[in-house]
């Protein structure tokens, strides 16, 4: 077996749709980049292709490249499901954190938990999402950012 982790961080600002998880969540602000910006996804991502010692997000889908602009990160995170599989591996389990000071994310967990366990073809009950906030510490605690943290547990297949 095979342990990985991911991070990922990005700003929140106006007038972008705030998607976590594949799931677009209702807010005044969403969160700024060159795809859709859904960090719980990034950090899932990068977390199944450090198991599999497949480089990063980065490496595959370089922000610089047009085509990944507005990209839905779960498409992406189907992608690195096939890489990781090609790899010879299977996910055993994925756990994951959210740390948002707002807005609260507790009512869409098991929307999120739902739809990543699809697009990764396993069953929610191997997809871990959990939400902290940073106790007003920090960009993330004054509103300025959402991060994301996660692990995955590879199996051979
Ligand atoms: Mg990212």
């Amino acid at each position: 077996m095979r342990i990985g982790q991911g991070y990922d961080i990005h700003r929140l600002v106006a007038e972008r749709p705030l998607i976590l998880g594949g799931i677009r969540i209702p807010y005044e602000k969403g969160l700024l980049g060159h795809s859709d910006a859904d960090v719980l996804t990034h950090a899932i991502m990068d977390a199944l292709l450090g198991a599999a010692a497949l480089r990063d997000i980065g490496f595959y889908f370089p922000p610089e490249e047009e085509r990944w602009k507005g990209a839905d990160s779960i498409l992406l995170l189907q992608q690195v499901v096939h890489l990781v599989g090609q790899e010879g591996w299977r996910i055993a389990n994925v756990d994951s954190v959210v740390v948002a000071e707002q807005p609260k994310l507790k009512p869409h967990i098991p929307a999120m938990q739902a739809r990543l366990a699809e697009a990764m073809q396993i069953s929610p009950k191997q997809v871990g999402v959990k939400a902290t906030t940073n106790e007003k510490l920090g960009p993330v605690g004054q509103g300025e950012a959402i991060a994301a943290f996660a692990v995955a547990l590879l199996l051979e297949c």
